[in-house]
């Protein structure tokens, strides 16, 4: 069994193609659109649990807002 290393986004579940991506740069695909491209099942999928560049900036966000919010300033005094 040769399973194929992939990186896939937790946060909205796409893959990274990395073996033949459109224009040369590493493209996020959703999975159909992947296993359909190369003929592969999801069995022979080596998934890396990680994130897209717009989850990535999604979770960062997440965690800087992870501390308790700040009280509402109210406008009226
Ligand atoms: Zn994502």
């Amino acid at each position: 069994m040769n399973a194929i290393s992939v990186r896939f986004c937790v946060g909205c579940g796409y893959l990274c193609d990395e073996i033949h991506p459109e224009g040369g740069q590493p493209l996020w695909i959703d999975g159909h659109t992947y296993v359909m491209k190369y003929g592969v099942c999801w069995s022979d999928l080596d998934r890396r649990d990680g994130a897209c560049p717009s989850c990535a900036r999604v979770f960062a966000i997440a965690q800087r807002g992870a501390h308790p919010a700040a009280p509402r300033t109210a406008t009226a005094s």
